[in-house]
């Protein structure tokens, strides 16, 4: 049988900030320099901070020129996917690369841990839109929360954070996870809200755990308590945590039919629905909380994997 051939691009995919976005995904699964307790794809296997050619730069940059060909144009390219793209040591390439054959914007979405290398910021210095994570006020949350590879410091970080906000001539938008149970209290958001000022983002975004979590103890914080928070981080803070409206694009349910359709004949995991209809973990994750969101799928876990079934 014919390996499957790796690919790097996926969707476009409906994202409530970015629009259309056609997703690139240059690291592999997991590999990352976190382990968030509320990570959607689950625990991370490869934790590391260590950089390095993951891929080849020119594969990635083809594979977009090709599908580029083949979609109406998105609205942003984002550089996403399963792991933490700022631990390709070529990031800044595949951002020019990318650059040099299309108009799109293009966009990243990291986690943020490793901007206290100046190699880093500068290599992601020619995007459009950085979009990274905040998601604790002191190292005690943050080794809770993120559960960092051990050479990231808190305070490191934070600083990255605040120099690349400084340098980087775009717009730059924090995440913010709210975690229930963990920093959805008053004291933590108060810390958070500190650390916000000092980074001074253009936007802070709050999201909270409405995917399953990598920890079933990684809460879901009510929409009301999110709004509270919001107000108080100020103008600049929106709630994106609801992404129920975003899923009903007409382009895109009819792939949601096709997983639910495949739900109904057998039970399956993500990696399996993934392998069955060729969608990437990260389109399944969404297509897979949608479904259960209005009830057409159940969720159970045989010898710890969580497997969805279709009622
Ligand atoms: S949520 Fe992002 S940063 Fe956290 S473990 Fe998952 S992939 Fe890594």
């Amino acid at each position: 049988m014919q390996e499957k051939k790796k690919t790097y691009t996926f969707g476009p995919v409906p994202s409530r900030r970015l629009g259309r976005s056609l997703g690139i995904d240059f690291v592999p699964f997991k590999t990352c320099s976190y382990d968030c307790i509320y990570c959607q794809l689950g625990r991370t296997t490869a934790k590391t901070m260590k950089r390095k050619e993951y891929c080849p730069v020119d594969a990635v940059v083809n594979e977009v020129k090709e599908k580029l060909k083949k979609v109406s144009p998105p609205d942003y390219i984002t550089l996403s996917g399963s792991g933490e793209p700022t631990l390709h040591s070529r990031i800044g390439d595949i951002i020019s690369g990318i650059k040099e054959i299309s108009d799109v914007p293009v966009a990243v979405l990291t986690n943020g841990s490793l901007f206290w290398i100046e190699e880093v910021r500068d290599a992601v210095s020619g995007a459009d839109l950085i979009i990274p994570s905040l998601d604790a006020g002191s190292e005690e949350t943050f080794l809770r929360v993120n559960r960092p590879e051990s050479g990231i410091l808190f305070k490191e970080m934070v600083e990255g954070l605040r120099v690349l906000r400084e340098n980087f001539m775009g717009p730059l938008w924090l995440e913010v996870f709210i975690t229930g149970g963990i920093t959805d209290y008053d004291e933590e958001i108060a810390k958070i809200k500190g650390l916000t000022d000092y980074i001074a983002p253009d936007r802070i975004q709050l999201n909270t755990a409405v995917r399953i979590p990598a920890e079933e103890y990684a809460g879901l914080v009510d929409i009301q308590r999110m709004e509270e928070i919001s107000t108080f981080f100020g103008p600049s803070c929106e709630v994106i945590a609801d992404y129920a409206r975003v899923h009903s694009l007409g382009e895109f349910s009819s792939t949601g039919d096709d997983v639910l359709e495949l739900l109904r004949l057998r039970p399956c995991s993500v990696d399996d629905i993934s392998a069955g209809l060729s969608l990437h973990r990260n389109e399944v994750v969404k297509y897979v909380q949608e479904l259960l969101d209005k009830k057409l799928i159940r969720m159970e876990k045989r010898r710890g994997e969580k497997l969805y079934t279709g009622r």
